[in-house]
């Protein structure tokens, strides 16, 4: 109770509801529910929870007022959770007790497992030199800076790693964050007023939907990967200050690669600029693992990329933007995630930096990883599995059905091989899979026992003959 007015925990999914099923595509529906769900119940929590501040001074009514909020909060948080767990989306985590490696420990198994469902595309993760260059740097340069950036938490390290990242990916400068989130978060608000537009792909990543939601730009949302539809959105902005496109370099889900030789031939024409996310490109994709736009030679095309440390480059945390110097130097003086967060802690930062230094050096790691993706799809395929995409390490198995995707994850578990199912929200509705994904880390019989576990689990369930 609050005051007399009493809030019925059906309320509360009542008024979320609407939030999340006015948005367009599958993706951004996930998004909202949580990103709405969270505003709202915070709100809840925060209007319950009010009462106790004033505990020291309030009499015994109001003691009790106070237990009965925070009850009530209870209940509606109870709710929400049972709402999660009736629509089969509850997300369990499995506890690793080891490294992150193509072999691990799990938490209630004596056995390792083989690991086919980690964004350690390169198998840096454990690599020792990655793991040494962390231990070296927090030797030399400490646990962390207790600090911001800008006030006293900027270490040769972090300049030195910007530098390398800039060269790298080619680009006049560069800025790290906390995380690739946080840059998404951050580039949008500060880079686009209210006189400019943002077109951006229907799918994209939670993170550039959320950085674009805070900023004050005409939005523009085209159909995914398609390219009459962006042109269609690139004439409506003809009218604006400036224009963004905004694209992943390669969509998780299904591991497609976004046409960035069209997007920027439009780009051009239509007088817009293009950014685009490369978490699932950096440090393999093209020549020289310089990702998306190196793959599709159009290094020169691409304006501004973001992405992470924590998937190819070495796993532990990070993000960062790369682009010309003037959007670089107004992000230090702007942008708030960088502002306003923690500096990255020096052996976050010294192992991101040995991993790019590996890949400054030789593509050999970025060629073996591209050799086993080829020869998983290759098997799957002729074993009779449908694979979607085409070469990147993303290989999404289909399934279709949601329930059967939970099922053969949980029997190739049996096996000993650790995959995901994805089904709805997070994939559009009828489109389950499996998502393996292949490491330099693993060696050719790791991927062939994968694929043996995928027969016999296929064969069981008649997704193959
Ligand atoms: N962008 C994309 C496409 C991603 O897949 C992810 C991570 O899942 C992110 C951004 C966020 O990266 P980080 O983990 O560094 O915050």
């Amino acid at each position: 109770m609050i005051g007399q007015k009493q809030i019925h925990p059906s309320a509360v999914g009542d008024a979320i509801a609407p939030a999340y099923y006015s948005v367009g595509s599958q993706q951004e529906c996930s998004v909202t529910l949580s990103h709405y769900g969270d505003m709202f119940l915070s709100k809840v929590v925060r209007s319950l929870i009010k009462p106790a501040r004033g505990l020291l001074a309030s009499s015994e009514p109001n003691l009790k007022r106070s237990y009965a909020a925070v009850a009530e909060a209870k209940a509606v948080l109870e709710h929400e959770l049972d709402t999660i767990r009736a629509a089969g989306t509850w997300k369990a985590e499995r506890i690793i007790t080891s490294k992150q490696g193509p072999l691990i420990n799990v938490e209630g198994s004596r056995d390792s497992i083989m690991n086919f469902c980690a964004n350690n595309y390169l198998g840096l993760s454990s690599h020792p030199e990655v793991v040494q260059a962390g231990i070296d740097a927090l030797k030399t340069h400490g646990a962390g800076l207790s600090s911001v950036r800008f006030i006293c938490g900027t270490q040769d390290l972090h300049k030195n790693l910007e530098q390398k990242l800039a060269e790298f990916h080619e680009r006049e400068d560069c800025i790290l964050y906390a995380s690739c989130f946080d840059a998404n978060a951050g580039l949008f608000e500060v880079l686009l007023g209210p006189d400019d537009a943002v077109l951006s792909d229907e799918l994209n990543h939670a993170s550039i939907i959320d950085g674009i939601r805070l900023c004050r730009a005409k939005r523009l949302r085209y159909k995914h990967m398609d390219l009459k539809d962006l042109e269609e959105k690139l004439r409506e902005a003809q009218s604006s200050r400036m224009r963004l496109v905004v694209t992943d370099g390669v969509f998780s889900m299904d591991g497609d690669v976004a046409p960035l030789r069209g997007i920027c031939d439009l780009a051009e024409q239509y007088g817009a600029m293009v950014f685009i996310d490369e978490c699932h490109a950096t440090g393999f994709l093209g020549p020289r693992g310089r990702g998306t736009d190196e793959l599709l030679g159009v290094m020169d095309r691409v304006q501004i990329v973001n992405s992470t440390l924590g998937k190819a480059l070495g796993g532990a945390a990070g993000g960062y933007t790369v682009g010309p110097k003037p959007l670089i130097d107004l992000l230090r003086q702007r942008s708030r995630p960088y502002l306003f967060s923690n500096a990255l802690p020096p052996p976050v930062v010294g192992c991101a930096t040995r991993a790019v230094e590996l890949l400054l050096a030789s593509n050999e790691i970025a060629q073996s990883m591209t050799a086993k993706t080829m020869r998983f799809r290759n098997k799957m395929t002729q074993a009779g599995f449908t694979i979607s995409g085409s070469s990147h390490p993303i290989c999404p198995v289909m399934l279709g059905d949601a329930r059967l995707a939970s099922l053969m994850a949980d029997d190739m578990l049996k096996h000993g091989i650790y995959v995901t199912g994805f089904s709805y929200p997070v994939v559009p509705k009828g489109k389950a899979r499996i998502r393996v994904q292949i490491s330099a880390a693993h060696t050719d019989s790791d991927i062939d026992r994968c694929l043996d576990a995928f027969i016999q689990t296929g064969r069981k369930h008649g997704v193959i003959s």
